[in-house]
């Protein structure tokens, strides 16, 4: 959980201390809760409400962007940041994030979202929305100059092209936010708990995207298809399932249950429960443990 408020026009936060720490811990969002928060973010203040709710998407502060490593931000370390923080008079130490940033992508979603929709509904698209996806074009454009000429393009196409155009140009601005997103692999420890304590037999491999990859995956799933995208408890792929999952159980992608994984692991824990329950049996009966 974290402390943010917004300072200095931009976002800073810093963990909470445990006194400061209320109720539960905010369990893990669904990437469309996410990305409907986000999108809702249309002020300083909703930024930050935002930022308390579902933590820091690790902005950097000068240019706004996720994983930047001129700033100082390694791609794939989410909203921990390599660069020092910054203390503030009392010396309280904050983390900084761009409060454009957060804003900027925010409207973005939200121009993309409405696009996408007014595009499949074939109604009018609004101005101000192509404003905004023209300037995540821009803004990459100052980074990667060869992107420049594409501004112009993307407009031609819109005019020439009609839907078709206005279509590409969208693709092409999600693809420039996808080129941000990442998903991670991460390595857990495979644990046993029993009563004679807590036992490690390997390693799980988990592959979850950052809190803004979330966003930007949900996002570009929700222009596609309009529907809620996974990550495959197994194996990590993200999927959309054909019917919702239960969000306390494991959920499996295609392939996987196409392989027989869910059955494999039901089977698993199984076992292992059964041993589990014949070891407390034994030892309860007074039998030491072979
Ligand atoms: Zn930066
Ligand atoms: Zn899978």
């Amino acid at each position: 959980m974290v402390v943010a408020e917004l300072r200095h026009g931009d976002i800073w936060w810093r963990f909470a201390r445990d006194e400061e720490t209320e109720g539960p811990r905010p369990g893990a969002s669904s990437g469309r809760k996410l990305l409907r928060a986000f999108a809702a973010v249309s002020s300083p203040a909703s930024a930050v409400s935002f930022v308390r709710r579902f933590g820091p998407l690790g902005l950097c502060r000068e240019h706004g962007l996720p994983g930047c490593i001129p700033c100082g931000y390694w791609p794939r370390w989410g909203a921990l940041p390599r660069a020092p923080a910054v203390r503030d008079a009392d010396g309280t130490e904050y983390y900084v994030e761009s409060l454009d940033g957060y804003l900027f992508f925010a409207r973005f979603a939200r121009a993309a979202l409405r696009i996408a929709a007014q595009l499949k509904r074939g109604s009018r698209r609004a101005p101000e929305d192509w404003e905004t996806v023209d300037e995540l074009v821009e803004r990459e454009a100052q980074r990667e100059p060869v992107l420049g000429p594409w501004v112009a393009t993307l407009g031609r196409m819109r005019t020439n092209l009609g839907s078709s155009g206005e279509w590409l140009a969208l693709v092409f601005a999600l693809n420039l936010l996808a080129m941000r997103c990442r998903a991670s692999p991460s390595c857990t420890p495979r644990a046993d708990y029993s009563k004679h304590g807590l036992r490690v037999t390997g390693i799980e491999l988990g592959i979850e995207p950052d809190a803004f990859s979330a966003i930007g995956f949900q996002l570009i799933n929700t222009v596609a298809r309009g529907k809620e995208i996974y990550l495959c408890s197994y194996c990590g792929a993200l999927y959309t399932p054909a019917r919702r999952p239960n969000p306390n159980r494991r959920n499996f992608c295609d392939d996987c249950r196409a392989e027989g994984i869910p059955e494999r692991l039901r089977s698993r824990d199984l076992y292992q429960r059964k041993k589990a329950r014949s070891a407390d049996h034994l030892s309860a009966a007074g039998v030491p443990e072979p």
